[in-house]
């Protein structure tokens, strides 16, 4: 097949890098000409242009630009492609990008793979980044047979666990195991960073081990990271964030009324229910 990949960067880099060893030949567009070459250069595409027309003759692309250009691009796109090309793409939310392109592309499919590393570019791309991580599809009510048909098996080919969802669940599920947990790691540094007392805070900042750094480790990351999530999965973010602030509210009535008993029978729950999350043994 030819498949196109638009924006080549860590995502866009390593699905060339790996459709490409299967077999498919992989035009790609990125938007500065070094990284074209560079892509070149490290063989995660055969052809590559910063002109989006080169995309044309592609029967798969997939946009792979940072999420707030995904449907200003896909705009774009869709001058140039022919109708049965099917378009996908790999944002990270999915409900507003569904929304803004299944209505204008027939053969369109959201997707996202779950699957990432803290660098971004041309330079973080790497071979078999997808294997055995997930990767989601979000069909509609409207979206061709043969366009899951085609996804599955080039989703497959990566090695990934294919999930389907709508748009709207797949928002809710990663506000959960993703974008929540940013904000309560971020609130627990800065509630941290609030204590007042000068000689507290620099003996907690000496004294903090292995449970600060897994519980604060995700708030301490990129900020634009965190921005883009509650930007764009705001509604999912927000209902989130509420039924947590619920579980804090609770915790604190527990805690004044001295009810040990509940409280325990609050944390051997949590206790048992962490490994249907992830199971790593600890
Ligand atoms: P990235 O490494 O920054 O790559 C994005 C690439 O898009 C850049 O390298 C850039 O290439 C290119 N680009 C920027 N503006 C462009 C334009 N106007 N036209 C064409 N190309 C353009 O980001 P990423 O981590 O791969 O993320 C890309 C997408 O994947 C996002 O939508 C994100 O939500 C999604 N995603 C990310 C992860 C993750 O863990 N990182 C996981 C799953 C999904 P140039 O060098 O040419 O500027």
């Amino acid at each position: 097949m030819n498949i196109g990949i638009l924006g080549l960067g860590l995502i866009g880099g390593s699905l060339g890098f790996d459709l490409r060893s299967q077999g498919h030949y992989v035009l790609g567009v990125s938007r500065r000409p070094s990284t074209c070459k560079q892509a070149l250069a490290v063989g995660c595409v055969d052809e590559a242009e910063t002109d989006i027309n080169l995309l044309a003759t592609a029967d798969v692309v997939f946009i792979c630009t940072p999420i707030g250009l995904i449907i200003p691009k896909f705009a774009e796109l869709i001058n140039y492609l022919p109708k049965n090309c099917i378009i996908t793409d790999v944002g990270s939310v999915k409900t507003p990008i569904v929304q803004g392109m299944a209505p204008r592309w027939q053969n369109f499919i959201g997707g996202h793979p779950m699957a990432g590393t803290a660098n971004s570019g041309i330079e973080a791309a790497q071979r078999n980044l997808f294997v055995d991580r997930p990767y989601v599809l979000t069909p509609t009510l409207t979206t061709p047979k043969y366009v899951m048909e085609v996804m599955e098996e080039l989703v497959g080919q990566l090695g990934s666990k294919i999930y389907h969802c709508s748009p709207e669940v797949h928002d809710l599920a990663v506000s959960w195991i993703s974008h929540l947990p940013v904000m309560v790691s971020a609130s627990l540094i800065a509630a941290c960073m609030g204590e007042s007392d000068r000689q507290v805070l620099e003996m907690a900042q000496n004294l903090a081990s292995s449970g600060f750094r897994d519980t604060s480790r995700v708030g301490g990351g990129n900020p634009e990271l965190g921005v883009m999530m509650a930007q764009y999965n705001r509604q999912a973010l927000l209902t989130s964030l509420q039924q947590y602030r619920q579980q804090i509210d609770e915790a604190i009535l527990t805690i004044e009324r001295e009810d040990w008993q509940a409280l325990e029978e609050k944390l051997s729950s949590t206790q048992q229910a962490r490994p249907l999350f992830w199971d790593d043994g600890c």
